[in-house]
């Protein structure tokens, strides 16, 4: 048996070595490392994926997520909601611009905002609400537009973790998730399900006017060369990653099949476990699982992450401590009471080892060394 990896990155390299090279070949050969072709195509070819007016690439997801912030004119105060269990970069940025965040609970079966924790939290100082579409579905993006409405307030979806997810409206329209809010960021970090070589990332939107400002903004804040009308940053995507990128995104919908097949492998052998809870897809949505969470409700999680180890199986904790806790984002602000649920699932989540190359006999070894364990 091929041994068994959290992402198999140099299998799933194999595959496709000779397009990449041959396009990293080209980057290296026209010298055209910063703004080539391949950023441009690239740039397109996504515009078209995702259905959105316009992408602008950068240098990695947290950088997105800043300059979308930026974009929008968020201002030292604004109260800028988003949730306690995600990854530490989207409360990091609000807290690098001097928003202030505020932290909310998510729902115990899907992972994602709880809606009714978000109505709770919005102030006459609330902005903005990131929503994050955590493990690769969508959060209810029409509750959360329909209340962003009423309060005029921005919609930023980080979905790092969910390109390639289509969201259904309850009228039947689809989008695709991260192209619903007024902006979208995405992260194109290797492990990502579209990933490059190095850091990547993207910001999206339909609104031309942010666009445009979003434009200038990652390039120094400059609209006309060397006339910078606004402080910006430095923060591209280069043209080897863009490469990278160009050739991987046609694949992007396959990428998601074949994760979409391992999911069912695993809950399909684990869906009669009384100690183990599966994935639980909202109908809204569809399902790309960046990651394959288990909760494991025997209070033997960390126990089997160990016997996981042990037996060759990488896993992960995602994530071991929620946002609220963490010595960075403390705050006197917050009450324990407010996050019961992701209080919980740091105790009892562990995310399996989930890629586009996991072969029936792995997955076999892997669900038949879970279940021995939790029994
Ligand atoms: C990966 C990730 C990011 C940050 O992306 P980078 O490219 O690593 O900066 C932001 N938000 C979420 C939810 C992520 O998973």
């Amino acid at each position: 048996m091929k041994k068994i990896q959290m992402v198999d990155l140099p299998s799933q390299y194999q595959h496709i070595k000779e397009t990449v090279d041959a396009s990293i070949q080209e980057v290296l050969n026209s010298a055209t490392y910063i703004n080539g072709p391949y950023v441009k195509e690239f740039q397109a070819d996504l515009e078209k994926y995702l259905d959105v007016k316009h992408v602008i690439p950068c240098a990695n997801g947290t950088d997105a997520l800043q300059i979308a912030m930026m974009g929008l004119g968020l201002e030292q105060g604004d109260e800028v909601i988003t949730v306690d269990f995600t990854f530490a970069a989207t409360v990091e940025v609000i807290g690098l611009l001097k928003l202030t965040p505020v932290l909310v609970d998510v729902e115990a079966d899907t992972f994602n905002m709880n809606i009714d924790a978000l109505k709770r939290a919005i102030t006459p100082k609330t902005k903005a609400i990131v929503p994050v579409h955590l493990f690769g579905q969508c959060a209810n993006m029409e509750a959360i537009m329909q209340i962003a409405n009423e309060h005029n307030l921005y919609v930023i979806e980080d979905n790092a973790q969910a390109i390639g997810a289509d969201y259904t409206f309850s009228n039947g329209t689809k989008k695709k998730s991260g192209t619903i809010g007024n902006v979208g960021t995405t992260s194109f970090f290797p492990s990502k399900n579209l990933g490059c070589y190095g850091d990547g990332g993207a910001i999206f939107t339909n609104d031309d006017q942010l666009a445009h400002t979003l434009r200038g903004m990652v390039n120094h804040g400059m609209y006309k060369r060397y006339y910078h009308d606004v402080v910006g940053v430095n923060s591209r995507l280069d043209s080897i990653q863009a490469a990278v990128l160009k050739t991987k995104l046609p694949l992007l919908d396959s990428y998601c099949d074949a994760r979409r097949k391992a999911a069912e492998y695993y809950s399909n052998a684990f869906a009669s476990n009384p100690n183990i809870i599966t994935p639980v897809t909202s109908d809204f949505t569809t399902h790309v699982f960046h990651q394959y969470t288990l909760q494991i409700t025997n209070g033997k999680r960390d126990e089997l992450h160990k016997h996981l180890l042990d037996n060759n199986i990488p896993n992960a904790i995602y994530y071991p401590v929620p946002l609220h806790a963490q010595k960075a984002y403390q705050d006197d602000r917050y009450n324990e009471d407010d996050f019961t649920v992701t209080n919980q699932l740091i105790d009892t989540v562990i995310s399996l080892p989930m890629h586009t190359e996991l072969e029936d006999e792995q997955l076999e070894f892997i669900t038949k060394t879970v279940l021995d364990f939790v029994g």
